[in-house]
């Protein structure tokens, strides 16, 4: 269970909360939050900047465990002290890591507790299953797996480019960590009726389109060529400031996730993707990307990035 006792993301979405009132759900946050305040808990800016002293010291501990890594493989073997050195470091990730996470739940209530009265329940259905999509490269929040206990993701198939309600599933993200080519873990859930009942600021103008008439927005191509420009700009100011995307961290190395553009794309839902620093082409380095093929999950990133989102 979550800090916040719902399971919600990094967009400040509250996922399932079905049989409660947005007042209620907002109250209950607003009390964890107060609680979580009087205990002397970091909030705001003071917790943004631990978590960006934490990031860098996660890359730190995630670079030494590359170096270590490909010693191992260039040399065939490592020394005891390498090895525990290897264990330590893998344990420091873990324990910052789930500092982490917990940071990510104080920042996705002040973000329910700032946009109170934008916020409103939505039924998932056939008519609205791009707000769906639109919450899914966000981190999952207090979905934890019943088999391994790593938080668990939302997901499609990613061969259906137009997915319906049905075919969205919470996968495990052990499906990520990957060794000796076996993976940590493969648990998948179907979605819970009330896993449909979404609360969230729908204030972005492409939320209040039926799921049909936002297609039929994106597809049409002088709105490609607006967004793929603004995308674009997005990318190389990003890769100025050298960070990642706000919303989305790898769940193996915990880290920003880097906005990438493909080589030959066939049209503006084939052209982005997201992907973890250690990402290498050819499967060479983490399994993690997450491919940017919705007007919906563009809209998301443009929006938590820039304030506004495709429209
Ligand atoms: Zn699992
Ligand atoms: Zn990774």
């Amino acid at each position: 269970m979550s800090f916040f006792n719902f399971l919600s993301n990094t967009l400040g979405t509250v996922i399932g909360a079905v049989l409660d009132t947005v007042t209620a759900v907002v109250e209950t946050v607003r009390d964890a939050y107060d609680a979580f305040v009087g205990k002397g808990g970091a909030v705001k800016e003071a917790a943004a900047d631990e978590s960006r002293r934490k990031h860098d010291r996660l890359r730190e501990v995630n670079d030494e465990i590359m170096h270590l890594r490909n010693r191992a493989q260039s040399n065939g073997r490592l020394s005891d002290q390498e090895r525990r050195r290897w264990q330590d470091l893998r344990q420091e990730r873990d324990d910052l890591m789930r500092v982490l996470h917990h940071a990510k739940e104080v920042s996705a209530a002040e973000k329910i507790l700032d946009n109170e009265e934008l916020i409103t329940k939505v039924e998932v259905n056939l008519d609205t299953t791009h707000v769906l999509q639109y919450n899914v490269f966000a981190d999952s929040l207090g979905k934890a797996c019943p088999k391994c206990a790593r938080q668990m993701k939302l997901q499609w198939p990613r061969d259906q480019p137009v997915p319906g309600p049905r075919d969205f599933f919470w996968g495990c993200t052990g499906w990520y960590f990957v060794r000796g080519g076996i993976r940590a873990c493969n648990h998948k859930e179907r979605l819970t009726r009330s896993d449909y009942a979404l609360m969230m600021d729908t204030s972005a103008p492409e939320l209040s389109l039926t799921a049909d008439e936002f297609g039929e927005i994106v597809s049409n191509p002088g709105t490609a060529e607006i967004v793929t420009q603004r995308i674009d700009d997005l990318k190389s100011d990003l890769s100025r400031r050298k960070e990642g995307v706000e919303l989305a961290t790898c769940p193996v190395h915990g880290e920003h996730m880097v906005l990438k553009k493909k080589g030959n794309p066939t049209g503006l839902l084939d052209t982005y993707f997201l992907a973890c620093p250690y990402w290498l082409p050819w499967d060479q380095g983490c399994a993690f990307i997450e491919k940017l093929k919705s007007g919906s999950q563009l809209a998301a990133l443009l929006k938590s990035e820039t304030g506004r989102g495709v429209l």
